[in-house]
C-alpha cells in the first residue's frame, strides 16, 4: 500500500480546473518529484496534499485512510508536513523560535525526543546550529530555505512536501539544498518535492511525474527521465 495516493483528483479554483483528475502514488521510503512548467499545477496539488486547497472530484488516501476533507492542521498531525511556500519563515523570530513554531503542533512523547528532533535538524544543518539566536529576516535565502526545511522536520513529518526549494538560489547553494534532501529522504523521511530545477531533482529522485497544464504525461524512474530526449528538450533546456 502506497503511503500517499491521489486517485483522479481534480482541483479548481471556483469554476475552472487547474488539475485535471490525476493519480500519483509515493510509497514508504521513497522520494518523488512533481516536474513541470510554469502554472502546469504543481503547486496546486502540494496544496490539495497539504489540505489548504480543496478536492472537487477523486479522492487523497494517506496511509490507506481517506483524507480528501480532512482539515490542514489535522494532516500535520498525521505526518502530512509542507516546508512553508516561498520559505514563509518568522523574519522577526530567532532561529531557535522559528524551529519550535514548527514543533508547536506536535506533541512530544518526552523532553528526549524534543531534544532528538532538534538535534537532527541541527546535524542536517550545522549553519542554523551557529545561527540560532539570529533573527530569520536577517539570514541569507539559502539559510532561510535551510530554517524552513528544518522547521518542518521539527513536526517530525512521514511525508515531508517540498514546493520549488531551489527557487531564487544561487547554483551552490541548490546543490547543497538537494544534498540535504537526500539525506533527509536517506534517513527515512517520504519525499514530495515540486521542482522547476528538473536536473538536480530528477537525478536524486526514485521516480518523478510530469505535469502538463494539470494532466500528468509522463512518470518514471529519475534517472530515466534525465536521460529521455523529449524531457531534455522541454525540461533541460538540451536540445
Ligand atoms: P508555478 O511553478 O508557476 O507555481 P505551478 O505548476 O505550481 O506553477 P499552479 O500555481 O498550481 O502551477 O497553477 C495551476 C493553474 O491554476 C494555473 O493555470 C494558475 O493560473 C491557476 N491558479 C493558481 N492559483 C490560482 C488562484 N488562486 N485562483 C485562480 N487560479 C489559480
Amino acid at each position: 500500500m502506497p503511503l500517499l495516493e491521489l486517485v483522479d483528483t481534480t482541483i479548481a479554483y471556483g469554476r475552472i480546473e487547474a488539475v485535471h483528475g490525476i493519480s500519483i502514488t509515493v510509497d514508504e521510503g521513497e522520494l518523488v518529484t512533481l516536474i513541470g512548467a510554469n502554472g502546469a499545477g504543481k503547486t496546486t496539488t502540494m496544496r490539495a496534499i497539504s489540505g489548504i486547497r480543496p478536492v472537487s472530484k477523486g479522492a487523497i488516501l494517506f496511509d490507506g485512510v481517506d483524507i480528501t476533507r480532512m482539515k490542514a492542521h489535522l494532516r500535520v498531525l498525521e505526518g502530512i508536513v509542507q516546508a512553508p511556500e516561498g520559505r514563509g519563515i518568522f523574519p522577526g523570530m530567532t532561529v531557535m523560535e522559528n524551529l519550535e513554531m514548527g514543533a508547536y503542533a506536535r506533541k512530544f512523547a518526552s523532553k528526549a525526543e524534543h531534544r532528538e528532533t532538534v538535534d537532527r535538524v541541527f546535524d542536517l544543518f550545522p549553519r542554523l546550529a551557529e545561527r540560532r539566536t539570529q533573527t530569520g529576516g536577517t539570514m541569507s535565502g539559502g539559510e532561510q530555505q535551510m530554517l524552513a526545511i528544518g522547521r518542518a522536520l521539527m513536526a517530525r513529518p512521514r511525508l515531508l512536501l517540498l514546493d520549488e526549494p531551489s527557487m531564487g538560489l544561487a547554483p551552490m547553494v541548490i546543490q547543497q539544498i538537494f544534498r540535504i534532501i537526500a539525506e533527509i529522504n536517506a534517513q527515512g523521511t517520504t519525499v514530495l518535492l515540486v521542482e522547476q530545477n528538473a536536473q538536480q531533482a530528477l537525478s536524486r529522485s526514485d521516480r518523478a511525474y510530469v505535469l502538463e497544464t494539470g494532466e500528468i504525461v509522463r512518470t518514471g524512474g529519475g534517472r530515466e527521465l534525465l536521460a529521455d530526449a523529449s524531457i531534455k528538450e522541454a525540461y533541460l533546456g538540451v536540445a
